[in-house]
C-alpha cells in the first residue's frame, strides 16, 4: 500500500486572508505526523505567500491550470515555468472546469502536460465523464479516450498522476458507488499503461468529485483509488483535514 495523495483545489477562492488557512493545514498536517502527501492548489496569486509560508512543511503547492508555452505575448496567462518560480511542484491540468468553460481539447491537455514536464512540475491530470455520457454507458469509453488524449509520452519515467472527477459529481454532493469508482479506475489504469507502458503501473490515480470527511475513508480504501482531489472541503483546515487522517 503506497502513500496516499491529498490534494486541495481551492479553485477561484482565496484572498489574502486565506493565507491563514494554509497555514491551519499546513500546522494541522504537521500534527498529524505520519500521513498522505499533501498539495495545495490555491489561485496563481496566492502561489508565491502560500508555498513561502509552506516552505519545509509536509504540505506542498500546486497551480490549477498553466499555459502550454513557456513566455510570450499571451495577455492573462501563467506559464509552468512561473508556477515553479512562485514555488509550485505541482499543477493540475485539464480539470472539466477547463474543458468545459475554456474548451480545453484532449491536446490542449496534452500540451500543457508538457510544458509542466519542461518545467519540472508534477502535473495532475483530470478525466471525467458527463452524466449524459454516463446514462448513456459511455463513462468508460469517454474516460479511456481522455488518457489516450491527455497524456504524452513524455510522462514516461515521470512522476505525474491521474485524476478521475466524473463532472456530475462535482461540486453536487453526488458521488459514484464505490462500485462505479473501481470500474473507472481500473480502466484508467489500463488506458494509462497502454498508453505509457509499464512506467505507468505506479502513478497515483486520485478520485475527485464531492469527497468529504463522511465518504473519505470508503473511497480511500477502493482498489485503484491512490488518493484524492477534493474542492470544497479543501478550503477549510476542519473540512479538509478529517479527509487528510482518513488518509492516513
Ligand atoms: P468538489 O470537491 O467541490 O466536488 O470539487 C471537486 C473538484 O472539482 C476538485 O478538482
Amino acid at each position: 500500500q503506497s502513500v496516499k495523495l491529498i490534494v486541495g483545489n481551492w479553485k477561484m477562492n482565496g484572498l489574502s486572508a486565506a493565507l491563514a488557512q494554509a497555514e491551519a493545514i499546513r500546522d494541522a498536517v504537521s500534527a498529524a505526523g505520519q500521513g498522505p502527501r499533501v498539495v495545495l492548489c490555491p489561485p496563481a496569486t496566492l502561489i508565491d505567500r502560500i508555498s513561502a509560508a509552506l516552505a519545509d512543511s509536509g504540505v506542498a503547492v500546486g497551480g490549477q491550470d498553466c499555459h502550454e508555452k513557456p513566455v510570450g505575448a499571451f495577455t492573462g496567462s501563467v506559464s509552468a515555468e512561473m508556477l515553479a518560480d512562485a514555488g509550485a511542484t505541482v499543477v493540475i491540468l485539464g480539470h472539466s472546469e477547463r474543458r468545459a468553460a475554456f474548451g480545453e481539447t484532449d491536446a490542449d491537455v496534452a500540451a500543457k502536460v508538457e510544458a509542466a514536464i519542461a518545467a519540472g512540475l508534477e502535473p495532475i491530470v483530470c478525466v471525467g465523464e458527463t452524466l449524459e455520457q454516463r446514462e448513456a454507458g459511455e463513462a468508460i469509453a469517454v474516460v479511456s479516450a481522455q488518457v489516450e488524449g491527455s497524456l504524452p509520452m513524455g510522462l514516461s519515467e515521470r512522476d505525474f498522476a491521474v485524476a478521475y472527477e466524473p463532472v456530475w459529481a462535482i461540486g453536487t454532493g453526488l458521488t459514484p458507488t464505490l462500485e462505479q469508482i473501481a470500474e473507472v479506475h481500473a480502466a484508467i489504469r489500463a488506458a494509462m499503461i497502454k498508453r505509457l507502458g509499464d512506467s505507468a503501473r505506479t502513478a497515483p490515480i486520485l478520485y475527485g468529485g464531492s469527497v468529504k470527511p463522511e465518504n473519505a475513508r470508503d473511497i480511500l480504501a477502493t482498489p485503484e483509488v491512490g488518493g484524492a482531489l477534493v474542492g470544497g472541503a479543501s478550503l477549510k483546515a476542519e473540512d479538509f483535514m478529517p479527509i487528510v487522517k482518513a488518509a492516513a
